[in-house]
């Protein structure tokens, strides 16, 4: 389970489970809450509305929604739209519903903000980068330049006339790891807020979190940050409301060789895998922003990613590196627990 890993993944406290005598009051909220597995990672969705059934019927929408992202923005499914303008790379401009289309923009949004640190285009070392443990050495420095070369986000060419997107050259590829489920989680917050008689909620993907309104018990919402030296320790808690906090960092997907650790995220500018960063959390309002400015942080660097976060008004962010050292940005309301009380 990703959110109890060792380290930096938000460990979110809802204190779901009310005592018996904990209701009480007759307008007391129901809360509902699902744990189950979307875009090839753990969800967990809360809802807290007027009604048991109100919020269990939240719950249905939000996981109905989330699905029906995945199907159109998975670069896995060769079914999605996604793969069909990854498949028209240097060939064709696709032709892709609003909603697909307006993603792309704002993932360019973030490359021009990020100088290209964030690239959906990144995917195309997906040939050569492997996480999930079956590299056994480094590749050549000649195919990584090679598939290198394809990663550009001014190349991904958007009509919004014709709403459609191309790839200018064929071996070009995009995906949506870095923001995909940001996205989904503020698309299943918006639905779930609109929803008559849900009243708040919670919605985690794998440490991409955002919760809005009444939370299901007087403690609220509170994200524990757990101690990078020490995972049985809690550093420090932050109080959110209407509020995303997005971990990008995950401790099962890396690679190491002759000694240097490299995380899952792909530096644009090298074809490399960055290092120095084990795990960057990003507080703002907007899960998509945050789960790409997250990824953002992990190319940039420690000193380029501060400066960037601290430019950016309303986004804070919680950097450790391989060293477990933390470093924050300047407005980042965290609160520390005194060093032999937390746990
Ligand atoms: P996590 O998977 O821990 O939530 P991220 O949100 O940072 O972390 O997503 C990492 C994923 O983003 C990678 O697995 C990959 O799919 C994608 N990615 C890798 N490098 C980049 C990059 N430079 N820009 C955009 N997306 C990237
Ligand atoms: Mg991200």
């Amino acid at each position: 389970m990703r959110r109890f890993m060792p380290g930096l993944r938000p460990l979110v406290l809802c204190l779901l489970a009310l005592g018996p005598g904990a209701r009480v009051y007759a307008q007391q909220p129901a809360t509902a809450s699902q744990v189950l597995r979307l875009m090839g990672c753990r969800f967990e969705l809360t809802a807290v509305a007027t009604t048991d059934t109100i919020a269990w019927q939240a719950i249905r929408a939000g996981v109905a929604e989330i699905q029906r992202i995945e199907r159109l923005i998975s670069s896995w499914d060769e079914n999605s739209q996604t793969s069909a303008i990854n498949r028209n790379a240097g060939v064709q401009p696709m032709r892709v519903d609003r909603e697909l289309y307006d993603l792309i923009y704002r993932a360019k949004k973030v490359s021009q903000l990020t100088h290209g640190a964030f690239d959906i285009s990144f995917a195309s070392m997906d040939k050569i980068w492997h996480f999930d443990g079956t590299m056994l050495s480094l590749p050549t420095p000649e195919a990584v330049a090679e598939a290198r070369q394809y990663i550009n986000w001014q190349d991904i060419e958007l009509n919004p006339t014709a709403q459609t997107v191309f790839l200018r050259r064929a071996g070009m590829k995009i995906g949506f790891g870095a923001i995909g489920k940001g996205y989904a989680a503020n698309r299943a917050k918006a639905l779930l807020q609109a929803l008559p008689g849900v009243q708040g909620g919670l919605v985690n993907a794998s440490g991409d979190l955002i919760s809005w309104g009444t939370p299901p018990t007087d403690a609220g919402w509170v994200i524990k940050i757990a101690d990078p030296k020490n995972k049985h320790q809690v550093l420090g808690w932050l109080q959110i409301g209407d509020m995303a906090v997005v971990t990008s960092g995950d401790y099962e997907r890396y690679l190491e060789f002759d000694g240097v650790r490299y995380a899952h995220i792909i530096d644009p500018r090298t074809g490399y895998p960055t290092t120095g960063i084990k795990s960057v959390t990003v507080v703002c309002p907007d899960a998509e922003l945050a789960d790409a400015l997250a990824t953002s942080v992990f190319v940039l660097g420690k000193t380029a990613g501060l400066e960037l976060v601290n430019q950016l008004k309303g986004v804070a962010c919680l950097i450790v590196t391989d060293d477990d050292e933390l470093f924050s940005s300047t407005d980042l309301q965290l609160n520390y627990y005194s060093s032999s009380t937390n746990n």
